[in-house]
C-alpha cells in the first residue's frame, strides 16, 4: 500500500484572474524577456553557459561601477548574498561595526554575530541618517576590521545618503566596507569602486527586476585577498566563496547552478545596460519623485523627512482611523494592486525598483491607493493627487531632456 497521492486545487484555480500588481517592497514586476529566460534549462557547465556567466560578469561590473573581477551569483535570496559576504570576510573575533538603521541592517549584525564576531551596532536614530563624527570615533577607539551597512533601509524607507561618506571614511581605517544595496542598486548612484567599498549585494527581485532566489555579489581586489588569507576556512559549504569562484570563475563545479535564474539575471542586466545606468537613474528618480507628489497631494504625509528619504521604496503615514491590514487588504483585493504594511511601524511602503517605476503603474497605483483609503472612511483629495502626479512626471520629463 502507498500512501495516496493528495487532491489538489489547480493552480488556475489558485492563481487570482485578474494577476496583481505587484507594488509592494518586493518581488516586483518582471520585464517579458527576463520571464521568457527563466522558463530555459541548459546544461550548467556547457559552452553556452560559460558564455552567459562571462556576459552577467561583464555587465555587472557595469552596474556595480567596480573594475574587479570578483562577480559572484548565488543561488539564494538577497539574505544568501548578505550571508556570503559576512561569512567570507568576518569570522571569530573580527570586529565588526554593524551601522543598523532597521530591520535589514541589523541582519548583517546578526549574520555576522553568528560566526563569532566581535560585533559593535551603531543604531542609528529612526528617520534619520548615521552621524559621520559618531562613526569616525568609533573607528577610533574599537578598531573595526569590518564595517556593514545598508544603502537603503527597505523596511522604514530610511537612504543612508551619506554612504560614499562613510565607506571612504572607514577605507582610511582600513576597514572592509559591505553593502546591502538589495533594493537600491540600479535604481540609484551607487560606485562601488569610487567609493572605496569592498562588498556589494544584491538581490535579483528589487532594483533589478528579475526572479527572487538568484541574487549577485561583487567583492573588490583587496576583500578577495583577505578571503583566501582567512585563518580558518568558510563554515558554509555553499556560501564560500573560494569554492564558488570554481563555477563563477573556472567554469568547473561547485554545485548545481540555478541555470534558469542566471538567464533571467542575464537579461534584467542586458536591459539595465541597453537603458543606461544614467537614464535608469532619471527615470527612477522621475517616477519616485511624482508619486511623493502625488501622495502628499491626496491629503497624505510621507514617514522620512527629504534628507533621509530612500526613493526606492516611499513609506507612507497611514491616516488616522484606518488600519494598516485592512488597506493593504483592500487595494489588494478590491483593486488588484499589492502594496506593503511594514516591520512594526504605522505604515504602507509602495516600492519604485525596476518595472514599478512606469508612468502607468503609477497612476493605476495611487488611483488605487486614493480610492481605497476613500473606501474605508478617509479624506483625501483624489483629483489633486492625480493631477499632481501628472505634473510630477511632466516636469521630470522636462528636466530629464535637458
Ligand atoms: C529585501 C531585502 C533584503 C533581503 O532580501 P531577500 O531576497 O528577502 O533575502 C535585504 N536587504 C534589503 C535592503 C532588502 O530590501
Amino acid at each position: 500500500m502507498l500512501i495516496p497521492s493528495p487532491e489538489l486545487i489547480s493552480l488556475d484555480e489558485i492563481l487570482p484572474n485578474e494577476p496583481l500588481l505587484m507594488m509592494g517592497a518586493g518581488p516586483v514586476p518582471i520585464p517579458e524577456q527576463v520571464a521568457k529566460a527563466n522558463s530555459i534549462v541548459i546544461n550548467h557547465l556547457g559552452e553556452t553557459m560559460a558564455k552567459i556567466i562571462d556576459q552577467v560578469k561583464q555587465m555587472s561590473r557595469y552596474v556595480f561601477q567596480t573594475q574587479s573581477p570578483w562577480i559572484l551569483g548565488v543561488a539564494g535570496p538577497g539574505s544568501a548574498a548578505m550571508e556570503m559576504a559576512v561569512t567570507n570576510l568576518v569570522w571569530q573575533n573580527t570586529r565588526v561595526l554593524s551601522i543598523s538603521n532597521g530591520f535589514f541592517s541589523s541582519r548583517l549584525a546578526e549574520m555576522a554575530s553568528r560566526v563569532g564576531a566581535d560585533v559593535k551596532t551603531l543604531q542609528v536614530e529612526e528617520t534619520k541618517i548615521p552621524d559621520l563624527a559618531q562613526i569616525k570615533q568609533i573607528l577610533d577607539t574599537f578598531k573595526p576590521e569590518v564595517l556593514t551597512l545598508v544603502q537603503g533601509e527597505t523596511s522604514n524607507t530610511v537612504c543612508n545618503k551619506n554612504l560614499a561618506e562613510i565607506s571612504q571614511l572607514a577605507h582610511q581605517y582600513d576597514c572592509y566596507v559591505i553593502v546591502d544595496a538589495v533594493c537600491t542598486l540600479s535604481t540609484m548612484p551607487l560606485k562601488m569602486d569610487e567609493w572605496k567599498i569592498d562588498a556589494v549585494i544584491t538581490g535579483g527581485q528589487k532594483g533589478l527586476s528579475s526572479i527572487p532566489g538568484v541574487s549577485l555579489i561583487a567583492f573588490s581586489e583587496r576583500a578577495y585577498q583577505r578571503m583566501h588569507a582567512r585563518p580558518s576556512k568558510c563554515p558554509q559549504w555553499c556560501l564560500d566563496a573560494q569554492l564558488a569562484e570554481q563555477f563563477w570563475h573556472h567554469g568547473s563545479y561547485h554545485y548545481t547552478a540555478p541555470v534558469s535564474g542566471i538567464l533571467a539575471i542575464h537579461e534584467a542586466l542586458a536591459l539595465i545596460c541597453k537603458e543606461t545606468l544614467e537614464s535608469r537613474f532619471a527615470r527612477h528618480l522621475r517616477c519616485s519623485l511624482a508619486l511623493q507628489r502625488g501622495i502628499e497631494a491626496l491629503g497624505l504625509s510621507l514617514y522620512v523627512p527629504e534628507q533621509a528619504r530612500l526613493n526606492s521604496v516611499i513609506g507612507i503615514n497611514v491616516p488616522e482611523g484606518i488600519e494598516q491590514k485592512a488597506l493593504c487588504h483592500h487595494i489588494s483585493n478590491q483593486y488588484r494592486v499589492e502594496i506593503a504594511g511594514s516591520f512594526g511601524l504605522n505604515i504602507v511602503r509602495i516600492g519604485q525598483m525596476g518595472e514599478q517605476s512606469r508612468a502607468h503603474h503609477l497612476f493605476r497605483t495611487l488611483h488605487a491607493f486614493g480610492c481605497s483609503i476613500r473606501d474605508l472612511g478617509g479624506q483625501i483629495d483624489l483629483p489633486t493627487g492625480m493631477a499632481e502626479l501628472e505634473r510630477g512626471l511632466q516636469a521630470g520629463v522636462a528636466q530629464t531632456n535637458n
